[in-house]
């Protein structure tokens, strides 16, 4: 298909009814109209095969987890997303892997009430690069650099289950327990975990005012909650006992491995956010209200880096600490 084909097959399967695209995809570039007296947010995740997907992901769940991954990053600035923007590097010009790729794409986008307003489409090693813009009241947006000693940490959503469902899928040749449905049933939940992460918007709205700081969890909780810390200047006590181990997780992973996946598996796109504590009855009611899983883990501290302590006050080593980039 010709490169023109291809951008009429996204132009068409990208069709999107907000009254502030005042011009969408077509021209040489969007014009939209930002609501009076509202901040903008904005960021851009990358995906690149074989680094944050394995090759034989379905393009739907690609279609879904590229724009997934940035809401996820509005969602820990308190932003209600609206629109995106879509950098697509191909292998070859095949249509049904963009037709499928739209589709998983478009159900987020459609449910989330977002336009895609352009983007690019280029040759290459498949890559994926999606901007995404939100809006929010001004001076509101959540940021990483305002927990103060004696906040709680809270995380919104499930951790380890993600990189419980890659472990699943790298399992090769352990097919031991395939004939056991309820065990395949857990692995295939861990498995879309990975594939079709939910960006947590509703609960980065409800944070906002009083969160003192929020993170999106991509690289594992350790990591991302260190960021916090350095940003802000402190340092986090973390209960072992208080971490959250989901039902699957324990029933697929020994104890141990449940808790490396916890404290340093990728991909879980929770929210850890550090809450003073006369917030945090109301905002864990509000949370629960609307059936958003939130687990209190510790508390901020004067100092710097993140330790987890046992059930008898001693420190506990977690054996990994997360995922790095350019790791030496
Ligand atoms: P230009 O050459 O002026 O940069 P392009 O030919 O690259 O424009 O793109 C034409 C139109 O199609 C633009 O509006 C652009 O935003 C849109 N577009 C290109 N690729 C994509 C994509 N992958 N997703 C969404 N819109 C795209
Ligand atoms: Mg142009």
């Amino acid at each position: 298909m010709a490169e023109f084909d291809l951008l009429a097959l996204i132009h068409e399967l990208g069709g999107n009814d907000r009254s502030d695209v005042l011009l969408g995809i077509g021209d040489d570039a969007a014009v939209l109209r930002v609501a009076e007296g509202m901040d903008l947010v904005t960021c851009v995740d990358t995906l690149v095969a074989g680094v944050h997907f394995l090759p034989a992901t379905p393009a739907w769940d690609l279609g879904w987890k590229s724009l997934a991954v940035n809401l996820s990053d509005l969602a820990a600035m308190g932003a209600c997303p609206s629109w995106a923007q879509l950098a697509l590097t191909l292998p070859n010009s095949e249509p049904a892997f963009v037709r499928d790729f739209m589709q998983g794409f478009m159900a987020l986008a459609q449910r989330e009430g977002v336009a895609l307003v352009g983007g690019d489409t280029t040759c290459g090693g498949l890559a994926i690069s999606v901007t995404a813009y939100g809006l929010i009241p001004p001076g509101q947006a959540l940021r990483r650099d305002g927990a103060q000693p004696g906040d709680y940490i809270l995380v919104c959503g499930a951790l380890g289950e993600a990189a419980g469902g890659l472990a699943c899928l790298q399992a090769v040749g352990d097919d031991t327990e395939l004939c056991d449905r309820p065990l395949a049933l857990r692995r295939e939940r861990l498995v879309q975990r990975l594939q079709r992460p939910e960006p947590m918007l509703a609960a980065g709205q409800l944070l906002r005012g009083r969160a003192s700081a929020c993170i999106d969890i991509s690289d594992g909780l350790l990591s991302d909650l260190g960021h916090l810390c350095t940003a802000s200047g402190v340092g986090a006590e973390l209960g072992l006992d208080a971490l959250p181990r989901s039902e699957d997780l324990c029933a697929l992973f020994d104890a141990a491995e449940v808790v490396d996946l916890v404290l340093a598996g990728g991909d879980d796109y929770a929210l850890c956010c550090t809450v003073p504590e006369p917030f945090v009855t109301a905002l864990r009611d509000d949370l629960l209200g609307l059936e958003i899983e939130v687990h209190s883990i510790g508390r901020v501290v004067a100092g710097h880096g993140v330790n987890v302590l046992d059930s008898r006050g001693h420190a506990f080593l977690p054996r990994r600490r997360g995922y790095e980039h350019f790791r030496a």
